[in-house]
């Protein structure tokens, strides 16, 4: 793929922006060369650069977009809320049928918020359980990912030792590191934050040990720790009322956001009673907030994934999608293993340790046109077919056969 078009983007935005792309899309962000730069149009599982190449996608803009770009239904109800007006001196009942909408699917809550960004509400969430139990630790696993605050920010950029002075992460499913942190600080720890599967960067999704989960959940009611789901990234794409209806977790406070607007801008906490109180005290807003063009997006999106069984879909699609690669990399002689949930699918090669494979695979794979990405988990979506499935393993099983050409 030629990029002269964006790479002219990229050389005036150095001058503008720092970085010229920065945060997780910089080319910095260890994404090979041939990765495109800039994207200007999407439809269904595809979009161009302004170079006029074209993408079968497996990000899905690293998430939100689980319906595929475009999708008629949630832009006419977008369209529609949009023509009224975007945003008010109020909220608008708009945001009330969501929050009843959300509450009635996510079984255990009795309330709903909304943000816009995950951030928002996992930091709002602490916030509320440290609220709710006068205490300030929070226990969270190594190497998870719950946005950019400072409390949890991956990166060491402004960073300073206090931010972080009440946060301490053990590794996932290890139990006894678990039980060692509550007996070290007894009375002491307001909550556990807790992604449903593990998905760390540089790495291969990991599922819930037998048992940690159960571990976590009797110790914490017994504790009076506050267990907060991270379902931001997962929420709605595993099971449409939850990640907790797939794996035995029953959190006090979820939060969730990548799967809510098919890419419109919003993310929501949802809690149990016992938590509304702590909930309504502590301050929540933003300027964009009450925003009823993505709640009528969300609506709608939320509603199209339980009537289409998105999630059996997506769960159906990855499994070709994982099981396909793994059979072309035995085949090419360069052993791979699928990942699951296969929602969200990511593969590991065998001996990859520094990823160097994986690197070279999703560079040649974006070079054919095919957008896998080196170091994060990928999405499905429900625009995407069997026959393009099928294309991208095609891709992929070329790409292997080239994977050590100089
Ligand atoms: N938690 C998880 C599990 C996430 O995947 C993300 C986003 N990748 C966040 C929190 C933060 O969300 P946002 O980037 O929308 O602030």
């Amino acid at each position: 793929m030629e990029m002269p078009i964006s790479q002219s983007w990229f050389a005036r935005a150095t001058k503008v922006i720092p970085g010229g792309v920065y945060g997780h899309t910089s080319p910095a962000a260890s994404l090979p060369l041939r990765f495109p730069l800039y994207a200007e149009y999407g439809e269904g599982c595809h979009y161009t650069d302004p170079d006029g190449n074209r993408y079968l996608d497996f990000l899905c803009a690293y998430g939100p977009v689980i319906l595929g770009y475009h999708h008629p239904e949630v832009e006419k109800a977008a369209a529609e809320a949009r023509s009224k007006g975007l945003v008010f001196n109020h909220p608008t009942p708009v945001m009330v049928e969501l929050a009843e909408l959300l509450t009635r699917r996510v079984g255990f809550a009795s309330w709903t918020v909304f943000g816009k960004n995950g951030s928002d509400m996992t930091t709002w969430a602490i916030q509320v359980a440290r609220q709710h139990t006068g205490r300030k630790k929070i226990l969270a696993i190594k190497g998870a990912y719950h946005g950019v605050d400072a409390w949890t920010n991956p990166s060491p950029g402004g960073i300073i030792e206090e931010d972080r002075i009440h946060i301490h992460r053990f590794a996932w499913n290890d139990i006894d590191a678990f039980r060692g942190m509550v007996r070290n600080f007894k009375d002491q720890i307001a909550a556990i934050i807790l992604t449903p599967f593990h998905h760390p960067a540089f790495g291969g999704n990991q599922l819930p040990a037998p048992g940690f989960f159960e571990a976590i959940q009797e110790t914490c009611s017994k504790e009076g720790i506050v267990v907060i789901l991270d379902d931001i990234r997962a929420g709605f794409r595993l099971h449409a009322n939850g990640s907790h209806c797939v794996f035995p977790i029953q959190p006090d406070i979820a939060c969730y956001c990548k799967a809510i607007g098919n890419g419109y801008a919003i993310s929501a906490a949802a809690g149990t009673e016992r938590m509304r109180q702590a909930a309504g005290q502590v301050f929540l807003t933003g300027s964009y907030w009450n925003d009823p063009v993505a709640m009528a997006a969300a609506k709608t999106c939320l509603e199209v994934i339980a009537r289409d069984r998105v999630p059996e879909k997506l769960e159906k699609l990855g499994s070709q999608l994982l099981e396909g690669l793994e059979r072309a990399g035995k085949d090419i002689g360069h052993p791979l293993k699928g990942t699951p949930p296969a929602a969200t699918p990511y593969i590991v090669f065998d001996g990859d340790a520094d990823l160097r494979k994986m690197q070279r695979f999703s560079g040649l794979c974006s070079e054919r046109g095919v957008i896998f990405h080196p170091h994060h988990n990928w999405f499905m979506s429900a625009a995407h077919t069997p026959d393009v499935v099928e294309h991208a393993i095609e891709v992929g099983r070329e790409a292997l056969k080239h994977i050590n050409d100089a």
